[in-house]
């Protein structure tokens, strides 16, 4: 992706800008011919399992996981696996001890969730399938693929979308999202200051704050109240990571002027500046540095979440999916950035949290997620990466039963909800396993995307979502063996990543 020009002028900054990427680029391509190394994003909107999936994905790898749809994992051709420094130094390192930790206490807890960017190494040593590979081990070493994971929130990649706009198409844009009538309510204050400022007087730093605080607080009703929806940025007002506080986040969108001029020194032209400091500050170096050196991605999605705030919800998230998909796209770029841009091959859609359901409706979630995510790729136009959808529990943290109800028996999930969690007038304990009816997802799941309600069984989006108190780990064994959490088809979603760089 790279910036539109105005008349196709290109200012030198962005020449260099351009080639410094291709540099870095190219570097890490030389790197990787020497040592084969796949770079795994993994994103998702606040809550969507992002901390989860990777501490999961880790363990299972690094201690002894039961994963036997990975095949190069159960033909037993994975030698060793052990973590390694991360090739970024200037990247927090994702905090897999600590979260592991969590899991073994005594009342296990769930990590706490992805708020920046971080990054941890996996070095894998693997007994290649082919056997002129193996032949060739004396000359070129162990076989040894390096898996960099990066975890970011979702909510920064809006922002790549800004990189192609200037302070007004964004500003229109960002009103006129206010405009639909689900979100009239929550942008109410933030309109009306808008209306009573006068945008072309000279900036009060005060005026500037409110406006920026305002227009904050509008985002993060819209995401609660729409949580599928993550279309409106900037980004790091809903997800600052280390910049809360920073100045470079108080602009917000402002109506078209008179005339198409900002007055020197006016409220306009400061946010159109600091919307452009934003952008080279903050978008940019993300794009930069993270975004564009990702070979793999895997998105993660609550589609449970969404399917139970009704069908709308769930038409949100395939909107937000097409906006992720649109980020991928590979957009037109400077020649030398196109020759070494590295381009993601795959794409992974994961609905997140299937021990939610009883495994009779774990292939109905995920015809889900493939319904929302055809339909998405549909309206991207996305071409060049293959893209494959999943139900996945990185961590299980229920199990099965049947519950005898008037001579039949209706399947249900078992786990311990968290404490203050309801279903009808009880209230659990935070200590009680309850087996709950989770609900049945309906067989067609196009006619939950398509929101029409009137069509749909009773009840067929009422899926009971709760919280439930993850299961407890063995650190190790006294046998020495490192257990991993029970999963359900991590296995799988673990090979469509890395499976075919171990052949
Ligand atoms: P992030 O914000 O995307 O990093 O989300 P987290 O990984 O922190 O997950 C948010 C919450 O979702 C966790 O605290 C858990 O309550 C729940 N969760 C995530 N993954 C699973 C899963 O596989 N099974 C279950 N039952 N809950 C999960």
């Amino acid at each position: 992706m790279s910036e539109r020009r105005e008349g196709g002028s290109v200012k030198l900054s962005d020449i260099t800008d351009s080639t410094v990427d291709a540099l870095k680029s190219f570097g890490a391509f030389a790197t990787d011919t020497v040592q084969p190394t796949v770079r795994l994003g993994v994103t998702g909107l606040s809550r969507a399992g992002k901390t989860v999936f990777v501490t999961a994905l880790v363990r299972n790898l690094v201690g002894d996981g039961r994963l036997p749809f990975f095949p190069a994992h159960a033909e037993g051709r994975i030698e060793r696996v052990v973590l390694e420094p991360q090739p970024d130094d200037d990247v927090p390192r994702f905090r897999y001890e600590d979260h592991l930790d969590g899991f073994a206490r005594e009342r296990p807890v769930w990590p706490e969730g992805t708020k920046r960017v971080s990054q941890i190494r996996l070095a894998i040593d693997y007994t290649p399938r082919s056997a002129m590979r193996r032949m060739l081990e004396p000359a070129f070493g162990r076989a040894r693929l390096n898996v960099d994971i990066v975890d970011y929130p979702g909510e920064w990649l809006i922002d790549l979308a800004m990189l192609e706009q200037d302070f007004a198409a964004w500003s229109a844009r960002a009103l006129a999202a206010g405009e639909a009538p689900h979100r009239r309510d929550a942008v109410a204050s933030f309109r009306d200051f808008v209306g009573s400022i006068d945008a072309d007087a000279a900036l009060d730093e005060a005026v500037a704050q409110k406006g920026a605080a305002l227009y904050t607080d509008y985002l993060r009703a819209s995401r609660e109240k729409e949580p599928a929806l993550s279309t409106l940025g900037p980004g790091r007002f809903l997800m600052p990571g280390d910049l809360e506080g920073s100045p470079l986040l108080t602009f917000f969108p402002l109506p078209a002027g008179a005339d198409a001029g900002s007055p020197k020194g006016s409220l306009r032209a400061a946010m159109e500046r600091r919307y452009e400091s934003y952008k080279t500050l903050v978008a940019r170096p993300f794009w930069r540095n993270h975004f564009c050196r990702i070979d793999r991605q895997i998105v993660l999605f609550d589609a449970l979440a969404a399917l139970n705030s009704g069908p709308a919800a769930l038409g949100d998230m395939s909107q937000a999916m097409t906006e992720v998909l649109k980020a991928f796209r590979p957009g037109a770029s400077t020649l030398v950035s196109r020759m070494f841009q590295r381009r993601i091959d795959k794409i992974l859609f994961v609905a997140t949290k299937a021990d939610h359901l009883h495994h009779t409706s774990h292939d109905r979630l995920e015809a889900l997620a493939r319904t929302m995510a055809d339909a998405a790729i549909v309206r991207a136009e996305f071409a060049g990466a293959e893209v494959r959808s999943m139900a996945v529990a990185a961590i299980r943290a229920t199990r099965e039963a049947e519950a005898e109800i008037d001579g039949g028996s209706l399947p249900c999930i078992v786990g311990t909800p968290r404490k203050g969690e309801k279903v009808g007038d009880t209230v659990f304990d935070g200590e009680t396993e309850t087996a709950l009816f989770p609900g049945d997802l309906p067989a067609d799941p196009a006619r939950l995307i398509r929101g029409d309600e009137g069509e749909l069984p009773a009840g067929a989006h009422d899926v009971r979502v709760l919280t439930f108190l993850p299961p407890r780990l063995t650190l190790e064994t006294p046998g020495g063996k490192r257990p991993a959490p029970p999963h359900i088809r991590l296995d799988r979603a673990i090979d469509f990543l890395i499976g075919d760089k171990l052949a």
